[in-house]
């Protein structure tokens, strides 16, 4: 059964009762993600959903990103609470024990595949996105028949069990579009004895697969001290027969840090798979983004990392209809989508978060134009997937 340990863990310190059955929940609590537009609805989705078949008094309390950095579309009077902070949580539910006091916790995967399948009274809503961005690639491409067999094989690919660990919460970073920063404040880490405490934890669970999560790898210790390369070198030194994926890691930091990156990338395979968001083609774009690097640094490395370690998987994520974004802009970003580099590129429209300095920011794109965009782009990458799944299927064994 798979329910967020530290929530469960709150739970049952405060004398709360768990229920994986919908119908006999009392409460139901919601952890979201609201950091794109494609999440955002994803939670309201989902908020509707749980109204729909939850019994007829029982409490929803969205908490997470959303509604620090957006608005939940309902109220208490439909039976939906918000909670911003942990207080707020701890009030909710009149605890005894606070939340924040429970501890770090690691997700195991198969607390996101039940998610898909059941309704659970604790939510942790980022990862259902996968499935929403599968269900939105098998709707939006010409050759519908062509990715829903690809992303039928590739989803069962994904049904693997990996464990998560979280090494850091927060961002310093400066991205002029994100609110991400402003929700979840600067950057707290973990001591990497307690990390790797975590993934013994893990391989005495049986797992083998482990995903290390953050907002942005790099700036792991920002707050105390260490290194994310440190970091990097002590996980890779565990002598099992397990592997990572780095999700996010910004471009940046793969950039200043490739003179150590690629030996400790060819001496080992262990980091199967690197989430890293290349954000635009352009190199105007990527300023106006304050991304900090430019898209032939960011590919420079990401084809060196591939080279020195051929079976690594590259994930990255474009934002389309960026503020002032020229069609030579979006061309840009189409050529370097086509270059084939990725191995999945997600892509979202851009989308204004308040308080943000890109809201200010002159010559807004769209909607049209913005969807338009998406469109293309989308049919670019369905495109790139077709070619690359039918590329690895006829490569002599
Ligand atoms: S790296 Fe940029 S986009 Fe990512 S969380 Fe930090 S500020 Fe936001």
């Amino acid at each position: 059964m798979g329910l967020l340990r530290n929530y469960r863990r709150y739970f049952d310190l405060n004398g709360y009762v768990v229920t994986d059955s919908m119908a006999c929940a009392d409460y139901i609590l919601l952890v979201t993600c609201g950091t794109n537009e494609n999440r955002v609805k994803f939670a309201e989705h989902y908020i509707s959903m749980l109204m729909r078949q939850k019994k007829k008094h029982a409490k929803i309390l969205v908490t997470g990103c959303l509604p620090k950095i957006g608005v939940v579309p309902y109220s208490p009077d439909d039976g939906v609470y918000v909670a911003k902070t942990h207080q707020d949580i701890d009030a909710f539910f009149s605890a005894k024990v606070s939340v924040g006091s429970v501890g770090s916790y690691h997700l195991p995967e198969e607390i996101y595949r039940d998610t898909f399948t059941q309704a659970y009274r604790v939510y942790e809503l980022s990862r259902c996105t996968r499935f929403c961005l599968s269900r939105n690639i098998l709707v939006n491409l010409w050759g519908r028949l062509l990715v829903g067999f690809y992303m039928g094989l590739y989803r069962k690919k994904r049904i693997e069990k990996k464990y998560t660990i979280i090494t850091h919460e927060g961002c310093n970073n400066q991205c002029s579009y994100c609110a991400v920063r402003f929700a979840i404040g600067n950057v707290r880490s973990k001591s990497i004895q307690d990390i790797i405490n975590e993934v013994h934890a893990g391989i005495q669970a049986g797992y083998k697969d482990f995903i290390i999560s953050s907002n942005d790898f790099g700036q792991y210790g920002a707050d105390n001290g260490t290194r994310a390369i440190d970091l990097l070198e002590k996980l890779l030194s565990i002598d099992r027969d397990i592997c990572f994926d780095l999700i996010y890691v910004h471009p940046k930091w793969l950039f200043d840090n490739r003179s150590k990156l690629v030996p400790i990338f060819s001496r080992s395979d262990k980091i199967r798979l690197v989430a890293s968001s290349i954000q635009s083609g352009s190199n105007r774009i990527l300023g106006l983004m304050r991304r900090g690097y430019t898209v032939e640094s960011a590919r420079e490395q990401f084809r060196d990392l591939k080279r020195a370690c051929p079976s690594l998987k590259l994930v990255t994520q474009i934002i389309v209809g960026f503020p002032s974004e020229t069609e030579e802009d979006f061309k840009a970003t189409c050529e370097e989508v086509r270059r084939g580099d990725f191995d999945v590129v997600f892509c979202y429209p851009f989308s204004e978060k308040e308080g943000t300095d890109a809201v200010v920011l002159p010559d807004k794109i769209s909607a049209v134009v913005r969807k338009r965009r998406l469109r293309t782009l989308k049919n670019i990458v369905h495109l790139q997937q077709v070619k690359r799944f039918f590329k690895e299927k006829c490569r002599p064994t």
